[in-house]
This record gives C-alpha cells, sequence and structure tokens, in this order.
C-alpha cells in the first residue's frame, strides 16, 4: 500500500511526537482511498489513555469524534498514529498485539523527526510506501 501525506501532516505528527515526550501522542488519520492508495487528508489528535510508558491507548470518545468528523468532511478513519518516544519507528510487539482492523494504517513517529508507515494484514504490520506532497 502507498501513502500519500501532505508535508503539513507529516509536521503536525513530528510537532505533536516531540511535544509529548517522554509520553506517545496519538491520533487518528482522516482521508479516503483510491485502491492501493490511501490518501491522508487531516490528523485527529486524541487523548492517550494509556498510564504506562511505551503504551498508547485512543480515548474512545476521541476515537468516535474522529468517524463523525471523517463522515462530515466526506472521508473516513483510514489509519492511526502514535509517537515512540524513545525507540525506532517501528510498531512494537505491543502495538502488534492490540492491532485489529485489517487494511488499517498505523504511522509512528519519533521525536527526533522519523516517520514511517505501516499497514496491518493478516497478523503482520507490513511496511507501507510513504510518499510527503506539498499539498
Ligand atoms: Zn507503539
Amino acid at each position: 500500500m502507498k501513502l500519500a501525506l501532505p508535508d503539513r501532516l507529516r509536521a503536525q505528527m513530528l510537532a505533536e511526537a516531540k511535544a509529548a515526550a517522554p509520553a506517545e501522542c496519538c491520533g487518528l488519520v482522516l482521508g479516503r482511498r483510491d485502491g492501493d492508495v490511501a490518501i491522508a487528508a487531516l490528523l485527529h489528535p486524541a487523548r492517550n489513555l494509556a498510564g504506562a510508558a511505551g503504551r498508547f491507548e485512543i480515548a474512545p470518545q476521541d476515537h468516535f469524534a474522529a468517524q463523525k468528523a471523517a463522515r462530515a468532511a466526506g472521508q473516513a478513519v483510514i489509519g492511526c498514529y502514535h509517537s515512540h518516544p524513545d525507540g525506532a519507528a517501528r510498531p512494537s510487539a505491543h502495538d502488534i498485539a492490540g492491532a485489529g482492523e485489517e487494511n488499517f494504517l498505523w504511522l509512528i513517529a519519533t521525536p527526533d523527526g522519523a516517520l514511517a508507515a505501516f499497514v496491518y494484514l493478516r497478523g503482520v504490520m507490513e511496511g507501507a510506501d510513504l510518499v510527503t506532497s506539498s499539498s
């Protein structure tokens, strides 16, 4: 899968990752799919309910609000994002265990500016091609 991500959304995620450290930021990605390409349109930041370090749990009310916002904008919730304050930009064992929705995109940012995208398919996180654009 390929993910088209506007530069301003990339910058927003990295800024949130930096601001939240040493905790993890998290949120949802709104956009649409066109065949094998996902196009991100906006981010919906969420509260992280997880108490433990190295974890994140999107507040259910925020998830619901994101779905409403997506519908209102003619978009869908196509993925989620969170940060790894002292880890690499790849899914942790906990992330994989917590994933459930097929074809859902996972973006992982680090406070030092790394960002990677994955797609959850049949129990594994596959790397997704991240294409940033200035639009
Ligand atoms: Zn994680």
